[in-house]
């Protein structure tokens, strides 16, 4: 007999153990934010196990996120930690859906033409791929870039698409109607590596399902029940392949909002939970009104932002909890400002008690991390970037500062590796390996070697060609570095080394993003008078690394906040073309602006005690100090639940007017510019000597300090001498200079090369 109703499941709300205890039958379970879905859904879990109507290993439980599961998991354990003794922490199947699809996969390789032990290649690998494809078309890669082609099978996949199922249009939508023919010569490719990638898990387990019968039965047998959380973010191959597996038992329960659908640019189509009831008929549909997370202020202030909305069913939400402070808004100045409040407010709520670690400042796109990172640096307070990296720790930016520390300091070595083929110039490994053994042997720095050996004839014309370029461009770059500010400096040499345009061709999100970031880092720059400053602040900040078990506030996107909550959240940055998106903005269409609405209504509602929303008046935006009208989500919060606090003349009551008339252009009020403030450091950057100099000399050891390396012996060669060279074979030395030798090979003819190249014959 089932078990007695334990005491945690007394103490849900009535709607909440409604849908707990309604195992048997499709149900959606349709409620706003904070109101305990989740929390219900793990309650769910539980009672399902406790109960014995399943063994863990019956219950398929999707998550949004490895972390979701990973609470979840815990969270069972506790309630029926003494129940199910051995059992209760191994739920094999609660997961995300690549998790699942993925173990599912190793079982069925075979029907996809893999072998279980298949692997999962990542983003870069499968670029690599499809940049081979391409190539071996015949396309041209620059027009068509692989990420671009990397982004349409994404979408194919993640709609349940196979090569087979594109219509015309989509296979026009690359190459001029060769999407087709790539997409499956790309899947083909997978195969005969035995891999696949992300968007294959599932779309294969789909294959998988719908073509064999008896194992789609089986897993219909084996699963009694199945759950998802964030059912709104489902999209159209996850939707398919879970409807498949419960149209058996029917035993399904749904989670979600449609309020907080915020992945639509990732597939997800929140259509999904709207159909839910079509698709299982006599579904029952529970409703959560009581929020438990959130001050009532908070809770009519997100209400009345998303009721702005159109598509939406609606929902009223209510709360016991007592009234609060309103939501705060603050006006300043400029972005600086911006990070100085942040910081200010929170020292002030932790010396009123409040935890670091309860509190979080949420930003709707990655680069507007750093004003925040370097004034918490600054002021030293914790922090930890959730989900991407710490500014300065991105990949781009890290080429950038690579290419910066390069002209800084020739000697750089690591900075050399990192940029020499990034953007990729076709230098294989044969040219870098030449590069590094020159360099050893000579004890000189890399750059020095490359230079030194395109003096020679030990590459092929065409690395050559191109390797001198990139030396000729950094001996150029150093002597700009002495003329322009270091923010202009970064902006010319990210465009001339083509580094800018590598992502510009790109046309993906994450491209848009990076690139962001790099204007993020240029407007960084604005703050520091030579490169040298500018370089020692970013290894002051890197230095920060305080990965210690000290209490830390968190910084993350909106997005990745999905599901989570805080005392105390901080909103940054809400002014129009940064929050909506410039990108919402552009689009124009109703549903893109209605899903930035969505991401406002899921960052208010990530509050339980303090909300506040900051906004400046003005941004830098390439050296250019623009005026930023706040987001037209503060105006439509409801009056009488904000506090507005603002710095600025006219202040909130202004801006609201010019909302509320949305025609009327926002007349701003001009004040004159802050001055520059230059952080001023030792400049031992810009006191190190560099040994590299940008005209082409002959002699590379006279700037070298001989007791930092141990050099390779030399041969004592001499004119006359008989040697054997790797590539041109045995020779004759005509000439010796320095470390170079011309010689006249017996085949290959005269040609100029390096000593360490050669040995006797
Ligand atoms: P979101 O839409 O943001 O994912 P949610 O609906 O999943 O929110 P939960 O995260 O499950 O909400 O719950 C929000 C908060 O309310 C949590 O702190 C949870 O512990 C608490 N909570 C949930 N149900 C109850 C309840 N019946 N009594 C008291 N607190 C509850
Ligand atoms: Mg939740």
């Amino acid at each position: 007999a089932p078990a007695a109703a334990p005491e945690w499941l007394e103490r849900l709300n009535a709607p909440q153990r409604e849908a707990v205890l309604a195992t048997e039958g499709p149900v959606l379970m349709l409620a706003g934010a904070g109101t305990g879905k989740t929390a219900a859904l793990t309650a769910r879990l539980g009672w399902l196990v406790m109960s014995r109507r399943a063994w863990p290993s019956e219950i398929l439980c999707v998550t949004f996120t490895n972390k979701a599961a990973r609470e979840m998991r815990e969270r069972v354990g506790e309630l029926i930690g003494p129940a199910v003794e051995g059992q209760n922490s191994i739920i094999p199947w609660l997961g995300t859906f690549h998790a699942i699809a993925a173990r599912m996969l190793r079982r069925h390789a075979e029907l996809v033409g893999l072998q279980s032990n298949y692997t999962i290649i990542d983003t870069d690998d499968q670029l690599r791929l499809l940049k081979q494809l391409i190539q071996a078309e015949g396309v041209d890669d620059k027009r068509w870039p692989p990420r671009q082609l990397a982004s349409c099978i994404d979408r194919w996949k993640n709609r349940g698409l196979n090569p087979g199922d594109l219509d015309a249009a989509e296979n026009e939508a690359y190459a001029n109607g060769k999407g087709q023919r790539f997409y499956q010569l790309y899947q083909d490719r997978l195969k005969a590596l035995n891999a696949c990638d992300f968007g294959d898990l599932l779309l294969h387990m789909l294959n998988v399902l719908r073509a064999n019968r008896e194992i789609l039965e089986a897993y219909r047998a084996r699963f009694k029940y199945i759950m998802v959380d964030e059912y709104q973010d489902t999209n159209q191959v996850q939707y398919l392949w879970l409807r498949l597996l419960a149209q058996g038992r029917q035993n399904i329960c749904v989670v979600g909002d449609d309020d907080q659908s915020i992945y639509s640019w990732r597939g997800a189509e929140v259509a999904n939970i709207l159909k839910f009831e079509k698709d299982f008929p006599g579904a029952k549909v529970i409703r959560l009104e009581q929020n438990y997370r959130s001050t009532p202020q908070i809770l009519a202030a997100a209400s009345g932002l998303i009721g702005a909305n159109s598509e939406r069913l609606g929902k009223t939400l209510w709360t016991e909890a007592h009234a609060g402070d309103k939501v705060r808004v603050i006006g300043v100045w400029d972005g600086p400002e911006e990070a100085r409040r942040v910081g200010e407010e929170i020292e002030r709520l932790e010396r009123e008690g409040a935890r670091l670690d309860r509190t979080a400042i949420l930003v709707r796109a990655q680069f507007q991390t750093r004003e925040l990172e370097d004034r918490f640096i600054q002021i030293g307070l914790a922090y930890r970037i959730v989900g991407g990296f710490r500014f300065y720790e991105r990949a781009e930016v890290r080429d950038a500062l690579a290419y910066l520390r390069l002209i800084a300091q020739g000697s750089d070595d690591l900075a050399f590796e990192r940029i020499v083929n990034t953007p990729k110039r076709g230098l294989g490994d044969k040219a870098l390996e030449k590069i590094h053994r020159h360099a050893r042997a000579n004890a000189v720095p890399l750059l020095r070697a490359a230079l030194d050996i395109c003096d020679t004839d030990e590459l092929p014309a065409r690395a050559r060609g191109t390797l001198l370029a990139l030396v000729r461009d950094f001996a150029r770059w150093r002597e700009e570095a002495g003329r322009l500010a270091p923010a202009e400096l970064v902006r010319v040499v990210l465009d001339e080394s083509g580094y800018t345009a590598m992502l510009q061709a790109e046309r993906s999100a994450e491209a848009a993003g990076r690139l962001e970031n790099l204007t993020e880092l240029a407007r960084a720059m604005e703050d520091y008078e030579t490169l040298g400053d500018f370089l020692e602040h970013v290894s002051l900040v890197m230095d920060n690394d305080a990965n210690d078990e000290t209490e830390k506030v968190t910084i993350m996107t909106i997005h990745a906040a999905k599901g989570l909550e805080f005392d105390q959240v901080f909103l940054v940055g809400w002014e129009e073309g940064v929050f909506p998106s410039q990108r919402a903005l552009d689009e124009g269409g109703l549903s893109a602006l209605e899903e930035e609405r969505r991401l406002a209504y899921v960052a208010i509602t990530r509050a339980r005690r303090r909300c506040t929303i900051l906004h400046a008046a003005n941004r830098r935006i390439y050296g250019q100090w623009t005026s930023a009208i706040p987001s037209r989500f503060i105006a439509e919060i409801p009056e009488e639940h904000l506090a507005s606090e603002t710095t600025l003349s006219g202040g909130a009551s202004l801006w609201r007017a010019q909302w509320s008339e949305r025609d009327d252009p926002f007349a701003h009020v001009a004040r004159e510019q802050p001055a520059r403030t230059a952080t001023r450091g030792p400049g031992w950057q810009r006191a190190a000597a560099a040994p590299f100099d940008p005209a082409p000399r002959r002699v590379a050891q006279s700037t070298r300090s001989a007791a930092s390396f141990a050099a390779k012996p030399r041969l004592d060669l001499k004119v006359g001498d008989r040697v054997f060279h790797e590539k041109f074979g045995t020779g004759t030395i005509a000439a010796q200079e320095g470390n170079k030798l011309e010689i006249d090979f017996d085949e290959a003819g005269h040609k100029r090369v390096i000593d360490s190249f050669v040995r006797s014959a």
